[in-house]
């Protein structure tokens, strides 16, 4: 079966983000190291751009646009780590951009979305749809919709994290990872770091990690078909979807091995060892993948074991808040 992307797809898109992007660091901790008994490479996106790997995915995609398609501009909609991905990577490559935002999402997002020169389109979440208005939009002003997860050129620019990655155990003379662990959201980042993965490292297992309330995936890829899913009650506001993506599901049903789930209490946890150890601040949804390790969740002990740490965008009063009073 050919996938939404190849291996090739991810090389050129890390050509375009070469001259952009961060080439984010590879750290070990001996810490983590002793708790796990594997040895545990942390590729760390919450020092990417915009504070997570979202840049790399944004950024591709826009960077492909043809001359009427840049003149016209990008649309979108989140109030994420997305909508902030594609307003910077709008002005780097000096086209518009407008970010359909819930008029109730934090003054502080709004804000720096509208600090990067996006146009912020407010909507009310209870009764309007986000992806209707985003069509419209297109439709109406010829922009062109780049959603958070399901699209080629997002899937692939994420797939960058993984590559650089692989490319950094190498350079530290080890050998090739056996595990690969990767938050799951919608699934973009997961897709684009398992395709390469399987390329470079064939023989690496690919984990995804979804937070315990929102096991869509989980489910999915046990059933067979896309599952959807109520807004689920977590702390891992990155990994709150409702669905896979069609293209998404696509890879991750050829190439994902496996997905585990971890408890918001997990997750705190994997905050405090970030912050207490790393010296790192990591948003709930980007210790995702790390809490699936450091919490036993799997045993990878003598193995190899890249992890992705996929944002670091938090209030620090709430960053303080949910480490002072953890959720049970
Ligand atoms: C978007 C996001 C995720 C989930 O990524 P998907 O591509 O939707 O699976 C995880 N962590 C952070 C920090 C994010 O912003």
């Amino acid at each position: 079966m050919t996938l939404p992307i190849d291996f090739a797809d991810i090389q050129a898109a890390a050509q375009r983000l070469r001259p952009v992007a961060h080439r984010t660091p590879t750290l070990r901790s001996r810490t983590a190291d002793e708790r796990t008994g594997a040895k545990v490479f942390f590729k760390c996106e919450n020092l990417q751009r915009i504070g997570a790997f979202k840049f790399r995915g944004a950024y591709n995609a826009l960077a492909r646009f043809s001359p009427a398609q840049r003149e016209a501009g990008a649309v979108t909609f989140s109030s994420g780590n997305h909508a902030q991905a594609v307003a910077l990577s709008a002005r780097l490559l000096g086209m518009p951009a407008t970010i359909i935002m819930p008029g109730d999402a934090p003054a502080m997002k709004i804000a720096a979305t509208r600090g990067y020169g996006a146009d912020i389109v407010l909507y009310d979440r209870r009764l309007e749809d986000r992806e209707a208005i985003g069509r419209q939009l297109a439709h109406e002003r010829g922009m062109t919709l780049i959603p958070p997860y399901d699209h080629a050129d997002v899937m692939a620019g994420q797939g960058t994290a993984a590559l650089e990655l692989i490319e950094d155990v190498a350079a530290m003379g080890e050998g090739p990872l056996d595990a690969l662990l990767v938050c799951v959201g919608g699934g973009g980042l997961i897709s684009g770091c398992a395709v390469a993965a399987r390329h470079l490292t064939p023989g690496c297992r690919v984990i995804g990690v979804e937070p315990q309330a929102g096991n869509d995936v989980q489910q999915s890829l046990a059933l067979g078909r896309i599952v959807n899913i109520a807004l689920p009650d977590t702390i891992a506001d990155g990994a709150q979807t409702l669905h896979a993506g069609e293209l998404t599901f696509a890879v991750m049903r050829e190439c994902v091995d496996e997905v585990l789930t971890v408890s918001d209490a997990q997750l705190v946890a994997t905050m405090r060892f970030f912050g207490e150890r790393m010296k790192l601040v990591v948003e709930p949804t980007g210790c995702l993948a790390a809490a699936a390790l450091l919490e036993g969740v799997t045993r990878l002990a003598g193995r190899r074991v890249g992890v992705i740490v996929s944002g670091g965008n938090i209030d620090l009063a709430r960053y303080g808040e949910l480490l002072s009073h953890p959720p049970a």
